[in-house]
């Protein structure tokens, strides 16, 4: 995970390694290592900026500078302003005492989220909570077969009309059925497209007025960089989310979107999604990733 990344910030500790005593020049060429890294790796720019704004104000701080193990120092301050980017998050699900929590999942098309509806229903069955999945992403053809698929691998119910062409009514007979059935949580798997566009964002208003979901998520495929700090920041001007679930972080993305999409929506990442497993979904940890990173 984000290996470049993590060699490039090893290179800029090591430059300071070893140096005897430390003087602010070389302070400032290792600082210019972990830039340049930030930037590599397709963080954003304005990310980078004010992430280096306050590694170096705490780096070049006389306590730093004089200390005995100057790199070990850089890696701590490095370490805590990366938790810093990344959180603060409250992964629970804040599920309703009585009735089902509604959990709303959104997202382009291929960034998972179909999967992603599937994983979550899994976390949620290990912790002995019974969710029903709602097949509202009327858009791709094979969707609501593969959420059936998925279902049935994880003897969750799916509830789907496949006759019916309007999302709004699917997703509000699917929360009704589930109520019926004592379902604690419903997960509404909705359309996703190729790019962002107005009908898209349409669709997701209404379903979201109409059935005022208790979270909303936006699924972001973490390989796609910039992009998906893009469209979280398009998504969230129009549906108010809850958090983000970046997906396919076992790929070998750089590290851009995962370190610029809080800073950039305000949104927290709350899970990450590692596999194409069911099981591969875990609850983000700044301080876990931070410490990835850091490797
Ligand atoms: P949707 O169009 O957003 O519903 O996307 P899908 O759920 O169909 O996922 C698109 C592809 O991404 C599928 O092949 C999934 O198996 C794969 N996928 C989803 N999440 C992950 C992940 O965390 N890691 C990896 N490697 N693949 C994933």
């Amino acid at each position: 995970m984000f290996d470049s990344l993590s060699e490039g910030l090893q290179s800029a500790f090591k430059s300071l390694r070893g140096k005897g005593k430390l003087t602010e020049g070389n302070m400032r060429d290792g600082l210019e290592i972990v830039r340049k890294s930030l930037l590599e790796a397709d963080v954003s720019y304005p990310v980078v900026q004010d992430f280096m704004g306050h590694v170096t104000e705490r780096a070049l701080g006389k306590r730093v500078l004089l200390s005995l193990r100057p790199h070990e120092e850089l890696v701590s301050i490095v370490h805590s302003e990366l938790v810093s980017l990344l959180g603060p998050v409250d992964s629970s699900l804040h599920l309703r005492k009585e009735g089902p929590t509604i959990i709303m999942l959104c997202g382009l098309q291929g960034s998972g989220k179909t999967t992603t509806c599937g994983k979550l229903a899994q976390l949620l069955k290990e912790e002995n909570i019974k969710a029903t999945l709602v097949a509202a992403d009327l858009q791709r053809p094979a969707a609501i077969e593969q959420l059936h698929v998925i279902g049935r691998q994880l003897d969750v119910p799916v509830y789907s009309e496949p006759q019916n062409k309007n999302p709004v009514e699917v997703c509000q007979n699917g929360v009704a059925k589930a109520k019926a059935d004592g379902a604690r949580v419903v997960i509404l798997d909705t359309a996703g497209r190729l790019a962002i566009d107005e009908e898209l964002m349409a669709e997701l208003s209404r379903i979201d007025k109409k059935v005022a979901p208790d979270q909303v998520y936006l699924v972001v495929d973490g390989m796609t960089g910039q992009d998906a700090v893009n469209s979280a920041d398009a998504f969230n001007k129009s549906l108010e989310l809850d958090g983000v679930i970046m997906t396919k972080l076992d790929g070998d993305a750089r590290g851009g979107a995962l370190l610029s999409v809080k800073h950039v929506t305000g949104v927290p990442i709350k899970f990450m999604g590692t596999g194409e497993h069911m099981d591969a979904l875990e609850p983000f940890r700044p301080e876990g990733m931070a410490g990835r990173i850091l490797q």
